[in-house]
C-alpha cells in the first residue's frame, strides 16, 4: 500500500523535511510506494534572515527570494493551494480550491505570523523588519533619518528572539556610518526585566549596550502606539516619546490552527520529545508553530526536520523509530556591521555567547548565502 505523506507548510522546516523524505525514500518514491505532497500557500520561497540586512541596504530583496519549486526534489508534489482545515480524525487536509489530500502521514509547518493589528496604532507609528515591505520601508525611512530618538520595542511572542538586539546593535555601527550617531539617542526596550528572554545573553548584552553608550529600560510592554504625538504606551502605565520607533510586532500562528480546532493562538500542541501533536501519532509539527517553549527560529525548524524526516523514514521502512529531538538551537548574532558572536543550546545546557568576532560575522553572512543549499536538505 502506498504511503501518503503530506507537509502543510513550504517554509524552512517544510522545505527540509520534504528534502529530506526524499532523500530518505528515493527507492519508494520511485517506485510509488511512497507519495510526498507539499501543501503551501506562495509560489515563493522568502528567507527571512535576510529581513534585517535589507533594512539597513546591505543586501537587495531580490537576493533573498527564491521559488519554492526550484527548492524541492522534483519527487515531491507541490500544491500552492493554502490549507483552510485540518481534519486529523479523518486523515485529510482541505485547502481554499476543494482539495482533499488524503494522507498516512501528516507534518505541520506553518510557521509564524507578525499580527501588529494588536497594538492599536502600530500601523501608523511604528517600522519593523518582520516582513519584506516592512523592511524596505523601514530602509526608507532610516536613509531620511537625521538624528532624533530612535526607539527599538519588543512584542511577544515573536521569532528570531535575538534579531532585536541585532538590529540595535547593527543600528549603531549604520548611524556611525552616516555620521549621525551624535545627533541620535538609541532607546531598546524589552518586555520582562532583563535584556533578553535567554538570560546568559541579556548578561552579556549589558555591558555591549553601556559602551555603546545604547540606552535601555526593561518590563517595557507596549500597549498602544500613539502616532499623531509620536508616543509609545506600556501596559506598566508608562510611556516614550520617539522620533522613529521599530517595534517587533506580537506573532501568532497560522489561522488554519486555530480554525482546526488545533491550538490557541496558532500554536500546536507539540511533544517535545518526538514532535508529534498530541493525541495523534501521526502527526508530526515542526518550526514555530509548535507551542515548545524554545526559540521559534529557522535552526530550531531545521534540527527538528532533521528528527522527523528521520522517524517518518525509520517509522515507514521499520515500523518504528527511536530519534528525539533535544531541543538544539544554534544562532549567530550580529553585533554590528563586521562582528558577531554565537550561541547554541539545549533543553539541558543554557547559552554561553562567545567573545564577538569578524569571523562569526563572515559565518552568518555565509551562511546567509548557503541557506538555499541548507533548504534543500543538502547542508
Ligand atoms: C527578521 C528575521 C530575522 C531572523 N533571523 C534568524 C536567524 O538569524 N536565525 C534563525 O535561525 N532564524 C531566524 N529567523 C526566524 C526564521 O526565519 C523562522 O523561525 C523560520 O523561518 C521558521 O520556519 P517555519 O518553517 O516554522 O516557518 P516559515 O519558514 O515561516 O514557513 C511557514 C510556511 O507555511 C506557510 N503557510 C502558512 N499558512 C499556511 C496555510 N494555511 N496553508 C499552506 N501553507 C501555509 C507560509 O506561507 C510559509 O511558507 C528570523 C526571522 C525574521 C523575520
Amino acid at each position: 500500500m502506498t504511503k501518503r505523506i503530506v507537509i502543510v507548510g513550504g517554509g524552512t522546516g517544510g522545505t527540509v523535511t520534504a528534502n529530506l523524505l526524499a532523500r530518505n525514500l528515493y527507492r519508494q518514491l520511485i517506485d510509488g510506494k511512497v507519495v510526498i505532497n507539499m501543501i503551501t500557500d506562495k509560489p515563493d520561497h522568502v528567507y527571512q534572515p535576510g529581513f534585517l540586512y535589507i533594512a539597513f541596504d546591505k543586501i537587495r530583496p531580490d537576493e533573498i527570494v527564491r521559488k519554492q519549486r526550484e527548492l524541492l526534489d522534483p519527487h515531491i508534489n507541490l500544491f500552492v493551494d493554502p490549507a483552510v482545515r485540518i481534519d486529523r480524525d479523518n486523515n485529510v487536509v482541505i485547502t481554499k480550491s476543494g482539495k482533499e489530500h488524503h494522507y498516512d502521514y501528516l507534518v505541520i509547518a506553518t510557521g509564524s505570523k507578525v499580527v501588529p493589528e494588536e497594538i492599536p496604532g502600530f500601523r501608523e507609528g511604528a517600522h519593523h523588519f518582520y516582513e519584506m515591505e516592512a523592511a524596505k520601508k523601514l530602509r526608507d525611512a532610516l536613509r531620511k533619518f537625521e538624528g532624533g530618538r530612535i526607539v527599538v520595542t519588543v512584542g511577544v511572542p515573536h521569532k528570531c528572539p535575538v534579531a532585536p538586539l541585532e538590529f540595535t546593535f547593527m543600528l549603531h555601527d549604520y548611524l556611525k556610518e552616516r555620521d549621525i550617531l551624535d545627533k541620535t539617542e538609541i532607546y531598546y526596550t524589552y518586555p520582562i526585566n532583563r535584556l533578553h528572554a535567554l538570560e546568559p545573553v541579556a548578561n552579556w548584552a549589558v555591558p555591549r549596550f553601556e559602551q555603546k553608550g545604547i540606552k535601555y529600560e526593561t518590563l517595557f510592554n507596549m500597549e498602544e502606539i500613539d502616532a499623531r504625538n509620536k508616543v509609545v504606551r506600556t501596559m506598566e502605565g508608562t510611556e516614550l516619546s520617539y522620533d522613529l520607533l521599530v517595534a517587533i510586532p506580537p506573532h501568532k500562528g497560522a489561522p488554519v490552527i486555530q480554525e482546526s480546532g488545533m491550538g490557541s493562538d496558532g500554536w500546536v500542541t507539540t511533544d517535545r520529545k518526538l514532535l508529534r501533536n498530541a493525541g495523534y501519532d501521526n502527526v508530526y509539527v515542526v518550526g514555530d508553530t509548535t507551542d515548545l517553549p524554545i526559540s521559534k527560529a529557522g535552526s530550531t525548524a531545521h534540527f527538528q526536520s532533521d528528527v522527523v524526516a528521520e522517524r517518518l523514514t525509520s517509522e515507514i521502512l521499520e515500523g518504528e523509530s527511536s530519534s528525539e529531538y533535544d531541543g538544539k538551537v544554534v544562532c549567530f548574532v550580529e553585533t554590528g556591521f563586521d562582528e558577531a558572536t554565537y550561541v547554541w543550546f539545549n533543553y539541558k545546557t543554557p547559552p554561553k555567547p562567545t567573545p564577538p568576532s569578524r569571523m562569526l560575522h563572515w559565518m552568518k553572512l555565509g551562511y546567509n548565502r548557503l541557506y538555499w543549499l541548507s533548504a534543500k536538505g543538502v547542508l
